[in-house]
């Protein structure tokens, strides 16, 4: 007979880690040009937000570093990948697509260690949609001429990139396939805080035989980035991240003729009506700000509810607050990890005490925050005036602000009140509803019924200081080509 085993009388859950002995971290990298490992002459140690740990040290890239990668970018586009027939081009996108799912896990595991988001998010978000966005632009790759026809497209030629910290492989793969799809070859600069995956892809990048010079990576903080940006061997700069450098990268580009995609911040409305499913609703809306610990442009940080379902929403939301957990990101049960970094934390601290001070009222459901590292508990503000700074500014972290509504008009005319334009959400049971307010929502992206979807199919990007250019889809080919009809 065996031991019966003592029913439980707390029903939390148990630790279930996930290993890391799956990632080999190197002591140290240097910079990924022409194929090769160039030393670099500075460096900078990157750390884990969850605990401040240490993990490798990087190079800070110097002028001279990123002319050297510029340079095997040219060396690169000039001595065949230019010419390469596209269906050749295609093979290589299918091959770094297929390795990037067979090595899922262990990117998976690197990319919440250096950046602190939930495992279960970087496994079943980043890690499946940017092997998704190399499938589906290697299809493109040889049909160019079909997808614009009578335009004769070609390469533009080096496309510097430039990415931000919340999503580093997917926006690494946001950039990097629709390029090469188009013949361009590439310098990318990952952010500062998040290398670590964007250098374990040179390895997929070795494994999949991709001619030296076709991508470089060469990591440091906004002055690499700036070097890139002025570089004049660069023909086009395709920038994700916040408006302000954002504005400052259009006006250093202004009358160079190089082109550029711009993708910037958001404040994005949440539009909730009375006659929507309410427990539905409140899913959307905790996915919309509390996924990736709120560091999403696109996140839904203003939520406008209907003034008659205010109290019943206002209380589903905060009893569903108390359920999340906040904790270890390479725990497989926590649903918001650490925040990114330690100067990301300040702001969300500026902005939050900036709501207490104005008049809102704050939530936070209790939780234990781990000691070490960088945390912030999930918060929701009531109570908010349009005009406070919660309300207008982007705070980039898990911190709702919720406003409401009367009636249709009113929703759009507040939903619009806002120097961004990337997305938007709408909760209804009507159809011609959700037409209506798609149609008035000045947003790249209008979410119904759901919202954070993705595919690599749908282009997305903003309106207003929010952008411009298109990424994803048919439209996400264009910043990377020139035509000659
Ligand atoms: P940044 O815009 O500074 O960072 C985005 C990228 O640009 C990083 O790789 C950064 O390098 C680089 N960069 C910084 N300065 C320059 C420059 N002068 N020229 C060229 N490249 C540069 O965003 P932060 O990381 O500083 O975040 C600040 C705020 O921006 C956040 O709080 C959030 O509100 C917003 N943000 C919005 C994002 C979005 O997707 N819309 C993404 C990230 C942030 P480095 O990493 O070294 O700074």
């Amino acid at each position: 007979m065996t031991d019966l085993q003592p029913i439980p009388d707390d029903w939390t859950y148990a630790p279930a880690p996930e290993s890391r002995e799956i990632v080999t971290l190197q002591p140290r990298y240097g910079h990924f040009v022409g194929g090769e490992w160039l030393e670099p002459s500075e460096t900078y140690e990157t750390l884990a937000p969850r605990d401040e740990e240490p993990l490798a040290v990087v190079g800070q890239a110097t002028e001279e570093d990123v002319d050297r990668a510029v340079g095997a970018a040219r060396d690169a586009f000039a001595n065949g990948w230019s010419t390469l027939p596209g269906s050749e081009r295609a093979k290589y996108l299918f091959r770094i697509a297929r390795i990037l799912q067979e090595r899922a896990r262990e990117f998976a595991v690197l990319e919440s260690l250096n950046g602190g988001k939930p495992i279960k998010e970087s496994r079943d978000v980043d890690l499946p949609l940017a092997a998704a966005h190399f499938f589906y632009y290697a299809g493109w790759a040889d049909k160019l001429e079909y997808a614009f026809p009578n335009r004769q497209p070609r390469a533009v030629g080096v496309a510097g990139q430039i990415i931000p910290w919340n999503f580093p492989l997917l926006m690494l793969s946001w950039k990097i396939a629709p390029a090469l799809a188009c013949g361009n070859t590439v310098v990318l600069k990952p952010a500062e805080t998040t290398p670590l995956t964007a250098l374990l892809f040179c390895d997929v990048l070795r494994q999949a035989e991709l001619p030296p010079g076709v991508v470089n990576i060469v990591t440091g903080d906004g002055r690499t980035g700036a070097a890139l940006v002025e570089h004049d061997g660069v023909d086009k700069i395709a920038f994700t991240g916040s408006t302000d450098v954002g504005k400052a990268i259009q006006r250093r580009l202004a009358g160079t003729g190089k082109k550029l995609t711009l993708e910037l911040g958001g404040k994005a409305a949440n539009v909730v009506f009375d006659d929507c499913a309410l427990d539905q609703a409140v899913e959307g809306i905790v996915n919309g700000i509390y996924f990736n610990q709120g560091h999403v442009c696109c996140a839904g940080s203003r939520l406008f509810v209907q003034e008659s379902i205010y109290e019943p929403l206002v209380e589903k939301l905060k009893q569903r607050l108390t359920t999340l957990r906040v904790g270890d990101p390479l725990d497989k049960n926590t649903d918001v990890g650490a925040i990114n970094s330690r100067m990301q934390l300040e702001k969300i601290e500026e902005l939050v005490a900036s709501g207490r001070e104005e008049g809102a009222d704050i939530y936070q459901p209790p939780c234990r925050l781990p000691e070490k590292g960088y945390w912030f508990a999930p918060t929701v503000f009531t109570n908010v005036a349009q005009s406070y700074r919660i309300a207008q500014e982007e705070i980039f972290g898990p911190v709702l602000s919720v406003l409401t509504f009367r009636t249709p008009e009113e929703a759009v005319e507040k939903a619009n009140n806002t120097p961004y334009g990337l997305s938007a959400g709408v909760w209804t049971e009507k159809g011609s509803r959700i037409l209506w307010m798609a149609q008035r929502l000045r947003a790249g992206v209008v979410w119904a019924n759901t919202f954070n979807r993705f595919d690599p199919t749908s282009p997305f990007g903003g309106y207003k200081e929010s952008g411009f250019g298109r990424e994803g889809g048919l439209h996400g080919l264009e910043p990377y080509l020139e035509f000659d009809a």
